[in-house]
Formats: C-alpha cells, sequence, structure tokens
C-alpha cells in the first residue's frame, strides 16, 4: 500500500519517543520520559460538579453543534487574563483549537507550502517539529541555550532568509525547561523586526513558574508579526483537548477556514464544562496548587542529581514547567546510557529527537511533575549509578 500514502505523511518518520518509549511500558519502570502533568492535581471534583451543574442548567445547548470560533464567553475569559497579564488580545483574534496542538497543525496548513522554511529553536518541540513536517517544511535551526536563542546564529540564519514562521518555546521550553531572559526576548524581536516572518509563541508551560520573574511576551516586543499558543492542558487537564490561538485578524480568517475543514469546531461539551469550571473556581489558586508541588519536586531532582551524578554530567536549571535537561560528556551517547538506563528500570528522553540537525546526541530530558517526590530520589539515585558505570571505567 505504501505507494498510496501522500508524499506529506510518507516525510514524516514515526514518533522516536513512542518506539523507544515502548520499552518503557513494564511498571516496574521509573519513568523521567513522559511530559505527563501530575494527575492527583487534576480537579476532579469540581469538573464533575460543573458538569452536572451545566447538564442541570443547560442540558440541550451543551450538547449541541457550535460555532468554529469557541465558546464565546471561553474565549472572553482569555482574553481577560491575558489583560491581566498586560498583553492586548481581543476576543475575535482567539480561536479556540484541540489543544495548542491544533494551532499548529492549522498553522501548518494555511502558512506552509513545500519546501517553505520554518526557522525552530533547537533543541525544540518534537511535536511542532512534527506537525511542521506533515506539511513538507525545510526546517532551520537557530540554538537555544541558558539564556534563549543564540542571537549571533538567528542573525546569520535570518540572512537572505524567506522563512514564513520562527517558532519558539520561551518559557520552560519543551524539552530544555530553559526560559529566554528578557534581553534575549528583545534582541529576537529586534531581529525579526525587520523582516516579514511570524514568530510562533507557544506557551503552554508559561504559568508554571516557581521561581525568578515574570518575563515579557513577545505579543508586547512584536505585536503585529506575533502569534500566540496557549493551553489548557497543564493548568486544568489535557484530556479535554483545549487550546488556544491568538492570531492578527487576516490570518484568523484562514485559520477559521482550516478549523473548519478539520473538524468544524473543538469539543463544545468540554469547552462548557471548562468555562463552567473557570466561573465556579479561582484559577490562580489552582495552578497555585500545581506551582508549589512542581517546585518541590524540582528541587528534590536537583538534589539528587547533584548528591549521584558525576561532576563531568550538567543539567540546565528551569525556574518552571515540566522538564530538566542534562548534558552528558561529549564522549558518552545518551541513546547509550538508555539502554542501561532501563536494565535498571529507570527511563528518560534522549535528546536526540529534539534536533533537526542531530546534534544533541549527548543530551537528555527528564520529566519532574509526574513523578512523585520518593521515586525521583530512587529514580535519580539508579541513574546515577548507570552514569558512573559508564563515565567512571
Ligand atoms: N507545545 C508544547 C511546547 C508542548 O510541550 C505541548 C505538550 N506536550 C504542546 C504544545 C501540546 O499541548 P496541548 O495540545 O495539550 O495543548
Amino acid at each position: 500500500m505504501n505507494e498510496l500514502f501522500s508524499n506529506r505523511i510518507s516525510s514524516v518518520p514515526p514518533s522516536f519517543i513512542r518506539e523507544i518509549l515502548k520499552v518503557a511500558v513494564d511498571p516496574q519502570i521509573i519513568s523521567f520520559a513522559g511530559g505527563l502533568p501530575n494527575r492527583d492535581l487534576f480537579p476532579v471534583e469540581a469538573l464533575q460538579k460543573a458538569t452536572n451543574d451545566i447538564f442541570n442548567d443547560d442540558g440541550k445547548d451543551i450538547l449541541q453543534y457550535t460555532g468554529t470560533e469557541g465558546y464565546l464567553p471561553l474565549r472572553e475569559m482569555i482574553a481577560a487574563d491575558y489583560k491581566r497579564k498586560g498583553i492586548d488580545v481581543q476576543v475575535d483574534e482567539i480561536l479556540i483549537t484541540n489543544g495548542s496542538q491544533q494551532g499548529l497543525d492549522l498553522l501548518g496548513k494555511v502558512l506552509i507550502n513545500e519546501g517553505d522554511e520554518v526557522l525552530i529553536e533547537e533543541p525544540g518541540y518534537l511535536g511542532a517539529i512534527q506537525a511542521f513536517e506533515v506539511y513538507l517544511a525545510k526546517f532551520n535551526s537557530v540554538a537555544v541555550g541558558q539564556e534563549g536563542m543564540d542571537i549571533p546564529a538567528l542573525k546569520e540564519a535570518l540572512i537572505g532568509s524567506k522563512a514564513k514562521l520562527m517558532y519558539t518555546v520561551p518559557n520552560f521550553q519543551n524539552p530544555s525547561g530553559i526560559s529566554y531572559t528578557n534581553e534575549n526576548r528583545q534582541a529576537v524581536a529586534d531581529c525579526l523586526r525587520e523582516t516579514t516572518t511570524l514568530l510562533i509563541e507557544d506557551n503552554p508551560y508559561g504559568d508554571l513558574r516557581f521561581a525568578g520573574e515574570e518575563k515579557t511576551s513577545f505579543k508586547s516586543l512584536l505585536p503585529e508579526q506575533t502569534i500566540l499558543l496557549g493551553s489548557f492542558s497543564k493548568i486544568v487537564v489535557p484530556s479535554f483537548r483545549l487550546g488556544w490561538i491568538v492570531a492578527p485578524k487576516v490570518l484568523m480568517e484562514k485559520l477559521v477556514i482550516a478549523k473548519q475543514a478539520g473538524d468544524l469546531h473543538s469539543n463544545y461539551f468540554c469547552q462548557r464544562v471548562l468555562h463552567r469550571f473557570l466561573l465556579d473556581n479561582d484559577l490562580q489558586a489552582h495552578i497555585k496548587k500545581i506551582i508549589h508541588v512542581y517546585g518541590k519536586q524540582k528541587l528534590v531532582m536537583e538534589n539528587a542529581i547533584k548528591r549521584c551524578f558525576p561532576e563531568q554530567v550538567t543539567y540546565l536549571n528551569p525556574e518552571g514547567g515540566m522538564f530538566l535537561w542534562v548534558t552528558l560528556p561529549d564522549s558518552l551517547a545518551a541513546m547509550d546510557v538508555f539502554d542501561k538506563a532501563i536494565e535498571q528500570k529507570v527511563a528518560f528522553v534522549p535528546g536526540d529527537p529534539f534536533y533537526v540537525t542531530k546534534r544533541g546526541m549527548n543530551t537528555l530530558r527528564l520529566n519532574f511533575s509526574s513523578v512523585d517526590p520518593e521515586v525521583i530520589e530512587e529514580g535519580i539515585t539508579r541513574l546515577g549509578k548507570v552514569l558512573h558505570d559508564l563515565l567512571d571505567k
């Protein structure tokens, strides 16, 4: 059947993470590999109550079709939250999507022709690489580090560039956990201002800050060129698949057509449950609880790393989010460590798939949000032993 497949789908390799995690299904394995929020923090009762309440109040309406843009009161809440943060976003610039992942797909559908250049931070979010690969994008990567984007590398990438899009996760990036400093954001905005490139600020983790100061959104620095992606997955629940895209009106018209063609609208029932939940509960208080737990889990992981990892192994210290990024000495490939770690029943994601240029062989991603503190201690202790075995030979 292979000859029947489109060029589009044939060009996308199966998810490397899914492939390697097939070996990590053993329940005995301590997994730092996933990217899951902590399920103990899901507001189960409050969502159950919100569901009952909307059935009681509006039983028929909540089961009907709705408009493509999404439930207006929910979009109004999102706009109000941006306003609270000092970011100017109008309600008609917001489209509710099936998670921010669909935002990436819609942007690909509306903007990318075969061979079009997309600038992407490296390491970068695998889901964005996959989403744009489907539209046969040609990637041009720009390195990110502790401070944010490598500005000289960005300037070089922009010389003669026709990139329509540049993809960034400036807050607690997936996979590296790093955040762009305000100076770095300013410099990135200055570089792009003279171009026609649109900047995607994908921000699913931005509210989950447990240290440091809030940073300026690209939307404030480069308002005409910035597209925002947001998500309820990490601050409420991922299963509703609800996120949003903020785009200038001309682009929004095309995004709405693309979404209409794809699925008519995001799940209206879940939009209504979520809206009711947000109406009757204090989201900021809920987020504070999440931050408290993740901050503690990160600290436990960091202290265990300091205690257990060989000193040639370094890590980047995140100020929020769900991930911590580890760099091994050049001589050690994370895939080899992975094989040995699985024998000791501990898993992580080797850094390779997050690089479009495949340069990150000696890096790995650790997730701390979904593992309890005692288990983090045990898992990092095991991983430390594996690293010592490989490096102290
Ligand atoms: N962007 C980034 C950077 C992510 O890490 C994720 C989830 N892992 C997503 C987008 C997609 O999230 P969702 O579709 O659940 O909103």
